[in-house]
């Protein structure tokens, strides 16, 4: 039994069942031994590998779209060039390096981190090294008056969601309880839930939808700031528009696992509602745009093959595994997603269509 299990049921026994959402707060970032206190879960060390550990192409070419955004809104003197949740800093590093080959950009850049584990944060300064990133624990604390440049990859993924399933014109939440002092999901007492009425549209008794509170309200944090001042955000992340059924994953060395396992020594994620994510925003937004589909339009193939040129042996296999990884259907093309913010008076940014 992990230490957070025993926590868990202690909390449980005193208090009731939990929520979903309040599950994997406590798996995620319980301050001693939640997932991203205690580890660095990226690579092949760890339990999963993101696009931007697969290859440098993934920040390469974000970064490149990043520079002719700016350019296109007028080479402001002064952003913020943000990511949310930047794990080991591996993207960030990627594009400050491309950014090299636009200098006035980089000049113009301070570079902010929303990060809310303190371990991964140590990481991230290693990782920056010769760069100076601010910190904030949450978006409000972002700039109120510069333009914003953010990219967020696999960050939305790892917010809490809840679980809801239909119960006729109401609905029980789905949640973690015990039985036979086990941790077990059970359901609720039905309740009516106004925020998910359009809900009733596309779904029948039993079926389950999942809410992330938290999302939605990120989002809109950055888009009026966009709005307001100019910028961009670039969100990668698996998902769809408009989640059905349960997608709550958890994945302990590389290998799937009932969400219930290991808590705290899992990591625990859930397909972004990109739909519920872009509501209510104060600026636009592109189309859904699977992740294959736009870094090829970006020229991700042109990329690969100069990068193969001075590549043999294991490590041209390993570059030709890495662009298929991040580009083939069948692989993170298309279970990934992304989509642009952009100010209501500019284009969207290259690689997105509205
Ligand atoms: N973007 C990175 C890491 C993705 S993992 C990559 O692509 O490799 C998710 C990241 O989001 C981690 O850095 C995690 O600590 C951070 N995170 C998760 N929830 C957060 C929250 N509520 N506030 C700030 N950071 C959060």
């Amino acid at each position: 039994m992990t230490p957070l299990e025993t926590i868990l049921k202690t909390r449980i026994t005193a208090q009731g069942p939990l929520s979903v959402s309040e599950y994997m707060t406590i798996c995620l970032f319980h301050p001693e031994h939640g997932y991203y206190s205690t580890r660095d879960p990226f690579g092949t060390e760890g339990d999963f590998v993101t696009a931007p550990e697969i290859s440098q192409m993934f920040g390469e070419l974000i970064g490149l779209t990043l520079a002719q955004t700016w350019m296109d809104q007028g080479q402001p003197a002064q952003i913020a060039l943000v990511e949310l949740g930047p794990g080991r800093g591996t993207l960030m590093a990627d594009i400050l390096r491309t950014l090299r080959a636009v200098p006035d950009f980089a000049k113009a850049c301070d570079v902010h981190f929303v990060e809310a584990s303190t371990r991964l944060k140590a990481v991230q300064k290693e990782t920056l090294q010769g760069y100076e990133p601010i910190w904030h624990d949450t978006v409000d604390e972002l700039p109120e008056s510069l333009p914003i440049y953010a990219i967020a990859n696999e960050f939305f993924d790892a917010l809490p969601i809840r679980q809801m399933v239909r119960d006729g014109e109401e609905w029980r939440e789905r949640q973690v309880g015990l039985a036979d002092d086990a941790l077990a999901f059970g359901l609720s007492g039905p309740a009516p839930l106004t925020a998910l009425a359009h809900r009733f549209e596309d779904t029948k008794d039993d079926d389950l939808v999942e809410t992330c509170a938290p999302a939605p309200a990120i989002l809109q944090a950055i888009a009026s700031r966009i709005e307001a001042n100019g910028g961009a955000a670039l969100i990668f992340d698996y998902g769809d528009w408009r989640s059905l059924g349960d997608t709550l994953q958890a994945v302990h060395a590389h290998e799937k696992v009932d969400a219930l396992f290991k808590p705290g020594q899992s990591d625990l994620t859930a397909h972004v509602d990109f739909e519920a994510l872009v509501a209510d925003l104060a600026c636009s937004h592109s189309r859904l745009t699977p992740q294959g589909i736009f870094l090829e339009r970006l020229g991700i193939t042109d990329r690969a093959q100069t990068l193969a040129k001075n590549l043999s042996g294991a490590a041209l296999d390993q570059h030709i595994a890495a662009h298929r990884r991040l580009t083939h259907p069948e692989e993170m093309g298309t279970l990934f997603k992304t989509l642009a913010l952009f100010p209501k008076d500019a284009n969207p940014p290259a690689g997105y269509e509205t």
